[in-house]
């Protein structure tokens, strides 16, 4: 039941905890190769208190100790080594191993999510530094992808993963929070086991959501559970509908988007709306448009008046609540 489905209920029921997987220095613990941490104010202050977080710190699982020497990535031959530059020691099949065994508990967690620490050679996601071998010739390129990040990836392909530091742009960070509350809202759906009807549910709740970010993906995935999925059976629908929804979440929606999704609104409640609440909700949506005032001042108006008005097709919309408001996100989008 959507926490707004009565009136006379406090609008914001305890929100769930996620469970999200962390590079530990990121918590604060000190880890580090010289034995700092990187403790990540909004991950352990603000989102802290909604996520159990499941720490993993690769080298220091690996027995590598704290302080450690450093060790990169570098190009060999045609490929790309985990080296400790200061003893020429290559720790890529030894790492590349523990990471396989290390994801594959984790992937018993039931995680919600991960976050990743940026720049490592072990954690770091994305434009990781590739070193020229020690003593070789040419520049270092940042298109490298850390060696437990690789195994994370492989292992659970559906789940929201994301950087410290990109998380620092609020889009960014609005949107990966969204996906991690969805990925949970999945896992309880697929707790139960997932029928026609479950899925044809959970699609209907976050529909807005996939209007936002991707109108047809959202078509088509209505599509699939519709006819055209009729002669799949359920386990295949699961499959292609979490690759479609994970496709379409990964993707942040765009101010553009959010406005047809507005306008759709709109569209929905008008009629219920006298002359003055319709003008004041015409003109936030616009001034949103404009970039004058951020997704929270049309959003809240439009709670406000599905509550009012008891418009029953919108209330489980997860559009209108995709994460817990105390985040504050959607003032900064
Ligand atoms: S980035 Fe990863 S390997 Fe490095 S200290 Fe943090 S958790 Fe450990």
């Amino acid at each position: 039941m959507h926490p707004e489905n009565s009136k006379s209920e406090p609008r914001h029921a305890a929100p769930p905890k996620v469970r999200i997987g962390i590079s530990a220095c990121l918590l604060g613990q000190e880890v580090r190769y010289n034995g700092g941490h990187k403790r990540d104010d909004f991950l352990v202050d603000t989102f802290g208190p909604f996520v159990e977080w499941v720490p993993v710190c690769p080298e220091v699982e690996l027995g590598m100790g704290t302080p450690r020497p450093a060790i990169r990535l570098e190009r060999i031959g045609g490929g790309v080594r985990l080296r400790m530059p200061s003893t020429g020691a290559d720790l890529t099949d030894v790492m590349r191993n523990f990471s396989r065994g290390r994801v594959e508990a984790l992937a018993t967690l039931s995680l919600d999510g991960y976050v990743l620490k940026k720049d490592s050679p072990s954690c770091g996601l994305e434009r990781v530094k590739v070193y020229p071998p020690a003593g070789g010739a040419g520049a270092s390129a940042k298109d490298g992808r850390g060696i437990f990040a690789q195994a994370l990836l492989a292992r659970l392909p559906h789940l929201p993963v994301e950087e410290e530091g990109r998380l620092n742009d609020p889009r960014l960070r609005e949107s990966f929070v969204t996906r991690v509350f969805a990925h949970h809202r999945w896992q309880e759906g697929g707790r139960a086991g997932w029928t026609r009807a479950a899925l044809m549910r959970y699609h209907e709740r976050h529909e807005l959501l996939l209007m936002a970010r991707n109108p047809s993906a959202l078509r088509r995935l209505g599509r699939l559970l519709g006819d055209a999925g009729r002669s799949d059976s359920v386990q295949e629908l699961t499959d292609s509908y979490l690759a479609g929804l994970t496709a379409t979440l990964s993707r942040p929606a765009s101010r553009r988007g959010h406005t047809n999704v507005l306008h759709h609104l709109l569209g929905f409640i008008s009629d219920r709306l006298d002359r003055g609440d319709r003008a004041e909700l015409v003109a936030t949506i616009e001034r949103y448009r404009l970039g004058l005032a951020p997704l929270v001042a049309p959003m809240t108006l439009i709670r406000h008046h599905v509550r009012r008005q008891e418009v029953e097709c919108l209330r489980d919309q997860v559009y209108l609540e995709p994460h817990p408001h105390e985040l504050v996100l959607l003032n900064h989008v």
